[in-house]
């Protein structure tokens, strides 16, 4: 199994969700498999009893799960049917993890966020990823992981350092890490400002990820001058910088990957090129 983890910086409802499901389309159009998790870092168990007014509808799974939109846009844009455990929630992990302290499991030992939750969070997505959610027997070929919130948040830290610890195990050839961001244009100065997504590499680096991708949201296309500066401050290749403009349906977003050859550099990142056929979208 290889993963393919979207996390966001800068601001919320950047896109991680539509950049999350177009990602998958192109590697799906490769000939993979794909599966999907969507972490959202929140307390509730599920999104079943949050307002439609403060987090939008929730998306209803053929199990009876109630999840966030994004789970909907998966299912949709990849054609698989998902269930309620491809949505891992804080309130999920630590009913779980209370349960079985409640039972002794942990044979006397002092239950913490590190290794214990941490632990519960590997061990969910490993054996969540590995339930086929497209009809086919065996488990998908990758797995995209949507790290809602954004980095830096208190929340999501039990699971940026799980996903650490995730990347480390699996090694390089199995964990390509894109990272949503924002490049704003100032009103009076009309230039492409690079600091933001510069400030937010460096908080992800803090916590010991790297970023291998970078998909930055713009309401223009990127400048090739931006894309120089990016790549400089950030360190990531100029090849690997992903420009996700704006545009007037989402549906358009897996064509602007392909138009980048999106799927090359991600299949390259996850020693799969020339393992995967190239793809087929009109
Ligand atoms: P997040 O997962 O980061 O919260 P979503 O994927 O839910 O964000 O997207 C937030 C909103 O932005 C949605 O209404 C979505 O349709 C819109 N959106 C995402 N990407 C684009 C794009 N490239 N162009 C226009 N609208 C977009």
């Amino acid at each position: 199994m290889k993963y393919v983890l979207i996390t966001g910086g800068v601001v919320s409802g950047l896109g991680k969700g539509v950049t999350a499901s177009s990602i998958g389309v192109v590697l799906k159009a490769c000939g993979l498999r794909l599966t999907s998790i969507k972490i959202d870092p929140y307390l509730n168990t599920d999104a079943g009893t949050m307002s439609p007014f403060e987090h939008g509808e929730v998306f209803v799974l053929d199990d009876g799960g109630e999840v966030d939109l994004d789970l909907g846009n998966y299912e949709r844009f990849l054609d698989v049917r998902l269930t309620r455990d491809n949505n891992i929630t804080t309130g999920k992990i630590y009913q779980s993890v209370l349960e079985k302290e409640r039972k002794g499991d942990y044979l006397g030992k002092t239950v913490q966020v590190v290794p214990h939750i941490t632990d519960a969070i590997k061990d969910w997505i490993e054996s969540v990823s590995a339930i086929p959610v497209d009809g086919k027997a065996g488990p998908a070929d990758v797995c995209v992981i949507e790290l809602g919130g954004t980095v830096g948040d208190i929340e999501s830290m039990p699971f940026i350092e799980a996903l650490r610890q995730l990347y480390f195990s699996k090694g390089p050839d199995n964990f390509c890490l894109i990272h949503v961001s924002l490049v704003p244009v100032l009103g009076v100065v009309g230039e492409q400002k690079t600091k933001p997504t510069q400030h937010s590499v460096r908080e992800l680096r803090a916590l010991g990820l790297t970023p291998h991708f970078l998909a930055c949201r713009s309401a223009q296309p990127l400048l090739e001058n931006t894309k120089q500066k990016l790549s400089q401050f950030c360190q990531v290749p100029v090849a690997n910088i992903l420009n996700i403009h704006d545009v007037p349906n989402i549906w358009h977003v897996p064509l602007v990957l392909r138009n980048q050859n999106a799927h090359e550099a991600i299949l390259k990142q996850l020693a799969l090129l020339g393992v995967a056929t190239p793809p087929n979208l009109q």
